[in-house]
């Protein structure tokens, strides 16, 4: 098996290839598969039917397809994705950060 560094070598260009080989409309058709296989699995979870090796599988299913989405964005698409990106990154931070402050004034 490969190690996960050189996958990640060669990861962006067969998410490229992938597009180029079956298309945008199927990849998307896919990615919508691969979404609502891991919405289940993730479900079946919280109501204590979880399978950690099932999620592990649509998580890996669902990274290999979301990559292709983020290559089939626009130039301006991939803009938005990346500001949106460092926006509900930074929030999420500030978020975690205001939380941590709060328990640590209770304890
Ligand atoms: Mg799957």
């Amino acid at each position: 098996m490969e190690s996960l560094k050189s996958i990640e070598d060669d990861f962006l260009m067969v998410a490229q290839a992938a597009i180029e080989t079956f298309g945008r409309k199927t990849q998307t058709q896919k990615a919508c598969e691969e979404l609502a296989e891991l919405l289940v699995e993730l479900q079946h979870e919280l109501d204590g039917r979880g399978d950690e090796k099932k999620i592990a599988e649509e998580m890996a299913d669902v990274y290999i397809v979301f990559t292709q989405l983020i290559f089939m964005l626009s130039e301006e698409g991939a803009e938005h994705y990346e500001n949106m990106f460092i926006f509900k990154y930074e929030r999420l931070k500030k978020r975690l950060k205001k939380v941590q402050r709060r328990r640590n004034m209770q304890h």
